[in-house]
């Protein structure tokens, strides 16, 4: 099984804010942006000292500190710069990030927001479309072989917080629609993620933008069914019966019975093969799953459904992908193979187009296959 730490992998459900080190949180809290009394800095590093040891309110306390310390552009910028190299670091080859943009008065606007995240991935991408230049110049493909010299490519998805109410969900729509006019942001804006806090606002107010997005032909991951609770497999039963989803997001209590009853909705899941993102660590550290043994990636990987593991809130949660396919494989008793077809699914299951995917499945599976037959 150690052979995975020579595996390149997908993420394709990570938030950029809960997605930020220790290492970034500790570099920025010494910055004038910061603006945070010595206290506050002395509670946050022995938390952060605590690493997979911190408690849920300890988590909690990271987040409302990741929102002061997002209140500059630079440091968006630091933070997006980040995270895409640590996930690289990580073996990822490709990822989706996804995050709420917002506005801080005085400082930045949502579109501000947007544009240092699509300028930081740009950013990556200029830096290695030099590094191709100096070894060949073929100006029609130089930036894909940019991505591919850089190590990893990034697609953004947008998300609305549903806590957030449906006045703020269509600002952000209209901004993302205005962006997309830009040819290289529309190549990296792939879709729209709704999340955000699933007992306050329901998913029903939300479907008029849901549609939105579907005529926008983007791509939707949605949050779904984090609660076992009768409003949650409503509204999940609306979006199915529109197709308006092409992921879910955790799905925690799809496959499970609601008052006695066996909800149909799995059989609709399950038919239309709709990929669920797994983040093992992120659902037990906020107690929607008792533990490892009870997690419901086993019962998915049983019905040899799509699925696709991620790390959610890698910074937050401590954890890194490699950490969690560990996991995943402990969970399901799994093995090389496991691995190798999950790492399928999930390519299947990205937001990139058809000859893109086929394209990384590709080169994966080239490098995976040298591995493996070095090893055996
Ligand atoms: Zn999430």
């Amino acid at each position: 099984m150690y052979l995975i730490f020579f595996f390149f992998f997908q993420e394709l459900h990570a938030h950029l804010s809960g997605s930020i080190s220790d290492e970034t949180i500790l570099k920025l809290l010494g910055t004038k942006d910061a603006s945070l009394s010595e206290d506050i800095i002395e509670e946050m590093k022995s938390i952060l000292k605590m690493k997979d040891k911190r408690s849920l309110e300890e988590c909690f306390k990271i987040f409302s500190l990741l929102h002061t310390l997002t209140n500059s552009i630079s440091n968006i910028k630091t933070c997006t710069y980040d995270v895409i190299k640590e996930f690289s670091e990580d073996n990822v080859w490709y990822l989706e990030l996804r995050s709420t943009p917002k506005n801080v008065i005085g400082s930045y606007t949502k579109e501000d927001y947007i544009k240092a995240v699509l300028e930081t991935v740009k950013l990556l991408m200029i830096i290695s479309i030099k590094a191709v230049l100096k070894t060949k110049c073929n100006s029609l493909y130089i930036h894909r072989e940019a991505e591919k010299s850089f190590g990893i490519i990034v697609r953004i998805l947008i998300s609305i917080d549903r806590s957030r109410g449906v006045e703020d969900a269509w600002d952000t729509l209209k901004i993302v629609k205005e962006l997309r006019n830009n040819v290289v942001y529309k190549k990296y804006i792939r879709g729209i993620d709704v999340s955000g806090n699933p007992s306050k606002e329901s998913l029903l107010e939300y479907l008029p933008i849901l549609r939105e997005v579907r005529e926008m032909e983007l791509k939707l991951a949605v949050h779904l069914l984090e609660l076992c609770e009768s409003v949650a497999f409503e509204e999940a039963a609306e979006i199915f019966s529109e197709g308006l989803v092409d992921r879910i997001g955790h799905g925690t209590f799809l496959n499970q019975k609601l008052s006695g009853e066996t909800s149909n909705l799995v059989n609709v899941v399950l038919e239309r093969k709709i990929p669920l993102e797994i983040c093992i660590t992120s659902n037990i550290k906020c107690g929607t799953v008792k533990d490892l043994a009870s997690h419901h990636v086993n019962w998915w990987k049983n019905k040899d459904h799509p699925i696709a593991i991620c790390t959610d809130d890698k910074g937050v949660f401590s954890t890194t992908l490699s950490d969690e396919i560990c996991l995943y494989c402990k969970a399901v008793d799994g093995d090389i193979q496991d691995v190798m077809d999950m790492i399928s699914t999930s390519i299947e299951a990205s937001f990139l187009d058809e000859n893109e995917k086929q394209d990384l499945k590709q080169r994966i599976f080239n490098y995976m296959k040298n591995v493996v037959d070095e090893a055996t």
